[in-house]
């Protein structure tokens, strides 16, 4: 008989394991292994993300491989879904031996893409933006706000925070989960009060519209050299940004192709000027040149960053109680008698 054990780590392994790591330490774990993928980001099979869309929301397929391991993660985005009780991302993901094709690997990532998140925009800041960066502005403070925001700690020392959301009970959520983690928190009144001196200023708003959470002028009251992690328009039609701040600083993505059609750039022509995150973290273009740059980091989300946090939970919760091995695979003694399982079964059934 084959080998056709898949691990798998469900929602309460994942909370459990979660709280007992440490959301910083987990976010810096990842950063780890996504930056290891950026420098070979040449030998992933790449394409963007496949995604079903309704009038309400989307539900994509994100598959990468680096030609040992294949993964794809399930995920759904639907803003309004908080009004009626339901989250607005959730998801869950594979690893797969490329060799063989079978899974080794299967977990919840509704939590692990909130930590996954954190974790790229915490690679793209420690790149991108000043190194003496304390004041972090989050505009929209739902699901993925405590999460970037420690993402942002561990990566810059951020410890002063400026937040804004239409919906003052995230705001109060919000406060009630970030003050004991030790943030200076400041509850803006305004979108604009809240960029106010920002070094850092992260947008995670919901919303299936072209919106301009910030516009231009906003820029003048951030602090000189902000950098600005856009990571709340990632569909068509779902952006967050004034497109004449793009041109106002420089422009860093995840995969073009997919972020062309998803990202704050699907307001620019295609050949709008643009960096590919991985050539700065492998060193191959520049990110930051000078103190009073502005920075943008257009993000989406990409398959990449999926296969990394993949790799590193499976890796992390090995030999740990954090998972149980299910029976996924059927796995016939003779891989050509799968009709034989069920005659067997037949048997014992009589
Ligand atoms: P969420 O629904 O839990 O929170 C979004 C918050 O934005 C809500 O509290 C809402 O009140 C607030 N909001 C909406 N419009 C606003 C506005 N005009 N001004 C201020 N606040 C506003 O969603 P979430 O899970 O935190 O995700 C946030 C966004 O990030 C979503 O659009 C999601 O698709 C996206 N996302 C991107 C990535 C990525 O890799 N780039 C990963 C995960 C989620």
């Amino acid at each position: 008989m084959s080998n056709t054990t898949v691990r798998f780590v469900d929602v309460q392994h994942m909370i459990r394991w979660t709280a007992e790591q440490g959301v910083e330490q987990i976010i810096a774990g990842i950063v780890g292994y996504l930056e290891d993928d950026f420098r070979r980001w040449p030998c992933f099979d790449k394409t963007p993300r496949v995604g079903s869309h309704s009038d309400v929301g989307v539900i994509e397929l994100m598959p990468t491989s680096d030609g040992v391991e294949y993964s794809f993660k399930y995920v759904n985005g639907h803003p309004s879904n908080p009004q009626s009780g339901f989250q607005t991302v959730t998801a869950f993901g594979v690893l797969s031996n490329v060799a063989t094709g079978y899974p080794t690997f299967w977990t919840e990532m509704t939590l692990l893409t909130a930590l996954r998140t954190a974790a790229t925009s915490a690679m793209a800041a420690k790149h991108l933006a000043r190194s003496d960066a304390r004041t972090l502005a989050l505009i929209g403070t739902g699901t993925q706000s405590e999460f970037q925001a420690l993402g942002m700690r561990s990566a810059l020392g951020i410890d002063t925070l400026r937040i804004w959301d239409t919906d003052p009970q995230a705001m109060e959520k919000f406060v009630r989960n970030a003050a004991p983690l030790g943030f200076d928190i400041h509850v803006a009144s305004s979108a604009l009060d809240a960029v106010t001196g920002a070094d850092v200023v992260t947008t995670c708003t919901a919303d299936k519209t072209n919106a301009t959470i910030l516009t231009a002028d906003m820029l003048d009251v951030m602090a000189p050299g902000v950098h600005i992690n856009a990571i709340g328009g990632d569909c068509p039609g779902k952006t967050e940004l004034d497109a004449a701040i793009l041109t106002r600083g420089d422009v860093f993505v995840e995969f073009p192709e997919q972020t062309f059609i998803e990202g704050e750039i699907q307001q620019m022509p295609r050949d709008f000027p643009i960096t590919e995150l991985w050539e700065v973290i492998s060193d191959r273009a520049t990110g930051r040149t000078a103190a009073d740059q502005i920075t943008i980091f257009d993000s989406v989300g990409f398959a990449v960053e999926d296969f990394a946090a993949l790799r590193y939970v499976r890796d992390a919760v090995e030999g740990t109680e954090f998972y149980e091995t299910v029976d996924l695979i059927a796995d016939p003694d003779d891989p050509k008698n799968l009709f034989g399982l069920v005659t067997d079964a037949a048997l014992v059934a009589v």
